[in-house]
């Protein structure tokens, strides 16, 4: 439906990473799940800055669904915030530089502390939230830092606007946009358990715990019969 992801599995995607991380060889990373990919088919400005990416991560269960019925499988989800624990595994291994932006003020510091001490030889050298109004001086600040991935946490599709938009400024190798990960990283928000994850249902734990999520997620049913139809409309084409 004009949206166009990576058909690799999550080791093939973190492969991909490393290569561009070890020629310096800049570039963004998007992580759609349903709810997005439904803004983006109606969105052609938003759907622009996804396809644009370097990499476009099927993030969610829904994605999967969808991809399947349009007879276009993919290999496997990969969780954005699970990629982002992938690259600090790899920043870790050469002493790489992170800088997190994005969530409530003190998060991301938070984040940032319990990511160093989960893997030693990460330096993360700067962080910012994501209520700011001056985007020079977050700019300038994250380019002060020398990181060489920036994780960059405001939500879709403000933080995919964000990168394109200051992609020539910003002086990371990459940068990639992991939603509410720093949430997650910080232990403000709990991930579904595993059992829950397997059964593709990490969708109803949210819900559950953030009940307001309702309307957002009512995306989701929505997006499934929008495959549908596309299925049926190109059938009809032939
Ligand atoms: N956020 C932000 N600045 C904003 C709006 C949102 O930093 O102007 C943060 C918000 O605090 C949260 C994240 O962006 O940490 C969005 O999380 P959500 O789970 O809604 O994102 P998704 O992954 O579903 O896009």
């Amino acid at each position: 439906m004009g949206v166009t992801f990576d058909n690799l599995t999550k080791a093939e995607f973190i492969q991909r990473a490393k290569n561009m991380l070890d020629q310096c060889r800049k570039g963004y990373c998007v992580t759609p799940n349903a709810e997005i990919v439904y803004e983006a088919v109606r969105d052609a400005d938003f759907r622009e800055l996804l396809n644009g990416a370097s990499l476009v991560l099927p993030d969610g269960a829904g994605v999967i669904l969808g991809a399947k019925i349009l007879g276009t499988p993919m290999k496997e989800k990969v969780a954005g915030i699970e990629f982002g624990e992938a690259i600090c595994t790899l920043l870790s291994e050469r002493k790489g530089r992170l800088y997190l932006l994005g969530s409530k003020p003190g998060v991301a510091e938070l984040a940032g502390e319990k990511l160093s001490r989960k893997y030693p030889g990460l330096v993360v050298c700067g962080t910012a939230d994501g209520y700011f109004k001056d985007e020079a001086a977050v700019i300038e600040k994250i380019n002060a830092a020398e990181p060489d991935v920036v994780f960059v946490c405001l939500g879709a599709p403000k933080q995919e606007k964000f990168i394109k938009t200051h992609f020539d400024e910003i002086h990371a190798v990459l940068m990639i946009g992991l939603g509410g990960s720093l949430d997650g990283y910080a232990g403000m928000v709990q991930r579904a358990p595993q059992w829950m994850i397997n059964l593709s249902l990490e969708w109803l734990y949210r819900l559950l715990k953030e009940p307001k999520r309702l309307g957002r997620m009512m995306r989701l049913p929505k997006f499934v019969l929008m495959c549908y139809k596309e299925k049926l409309r190109r059938k009809k084409n032939g």
